[in-house]
């Protein structure tokens, strides 16, 4: 039996106790890919303000990129604050956590003027138990300006950049209304990697017209890039979604389990040791899923991934 490299053990192993994630959402963040910038209603699978009421709200309070100043500068603090307190809390009262990171996690937080992503990479390094921040993005939203930044803090604490890779075909990239192409995640993941920065991958299976074959090339392709990190997660159609139209009209065809966890166990086995795994699946409890329906339980997800890894000799 062989354990897994998990960002669990990864994290332990550095630094001697389990490590705790913070994710946090700041009103105000948006993503070019919904604002219009590069495209309009955003990946065909994201739930977003173009087709959700619920997500109004941030609308009203976006940032203007073109200004280094930011109305809302004071607001987004205090909101961090309040989130990073309430689950600190939490992991304190439960677990006797001690070390975290914070998680920059909804939408495209580093698409914002550089005064801001400073303000609030450094209050949340500030607080106290956290060594390092995990800045969830897209490869078109960062710059040489932002990695210089993101390299001198990486000299104090651990810096991750998270970008969506989700595949590596063009044509799925279009097909997903991505509004980048494999090349742009190429060069950004090369630059991020210069730098000396910790970058963690996402990928998706079950995408478009996407073969077992194609995705495991994409894990390959990924891993080649660098990559210290790797997410996977099952496509699923929640409403509110452009996915939700091609769906409902019998266009797309979601991922089953079992190929899902197939391609999972063989896309781990094809990771080398040093590439840590950050996540094996994802879904959604509530009543906007639509399909498969296997994505409405993410304990039971987990519990039947474990067992698919332990029957090859792998503990996850
Ligand atoms: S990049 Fe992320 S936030 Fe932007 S549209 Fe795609 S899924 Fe949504």
């Amino acid at each position: 039996m062989k354990h897994l490299n998990t960002i669990g053990r990864y994290w332990r192993e550095k630094y001697q106790q389990k490590v705790y994630k913070v994710p946090i959402s700041i009103s105000g963040f948006t993503c070019p890919n919904i604002d219009g910038t590069v495209a309009k209603g955003g990946c065909t699978f994201c739930e977003n303000e173009s087709f959700s009421p619920n997500l109004q709200d941030n609308s009203k309070f976006k940032l203007n990129l073109f200004s280094t100043s930011n109305p809302y500068l004071e607001k987004q603090l205090q909101q961090l604050q309040m989130q990073f307190d309430a689950t600190k809390e939490v992991l304190q009262n439960k677990f006797g956590a001690k070390k975290f990171i914070v998680y920059f996690q909804s939408f495209t937080n580093t698409y914002a003027p550089l005064e801001t992503l400073k303000a609030l990479y450094e209050k949340a390094l500030s607080f106290e138990g956290v060594i390092g921040l995990s800045i969830g993005t897209r490869t078109d939203c960062i710059t040489e300006e932002i990695l210089d930044y993101l390299e001198e803090l990486s000299k104090e604490k651990e810096i991750w950049v998270e970008y969506g890779i989700q595949s590596v075909y063009d044509q799925t990239l279009e097909k997903i209304n991505r509004g980048h192409d494999f090349e742009n995640i190429k060069q950004w993941i090369a630059k991020t990697k210069q730098r000396g920065l910790l970058v963690c991958g996402h990928m998706i299976f079950g995408l478009p017209d996407e073969t077992q074959q194609m995705m495991l090339k994409g894990v390959e392709e990924s891993v080649n890039l660098g990559i210290d990190s790797i997410k996977f997660h099952p496509l699923y159609v929640v409403e509110n979604t452009l996915l939700t139209l091609d769906y409902k009209q019998g266009d797309f065809h979601p991922i089953s389990e079992e190929l899902y966890i197939d391609t999972l166990v063989k896309a781990i086995k094809m990771l080398p040791d040093d590439v840590s795994i950050s996540r094996v699946t994802a879904g959604i409890s509530d009543q906007t899923l639509l399909d498969p329906l296997w994505c409405n339980n993410k304990h039971q997800q987990i519990h039947n991934v474990k067992q698919a890894l332990l029957k090859e000799g792998l503990i996850y």
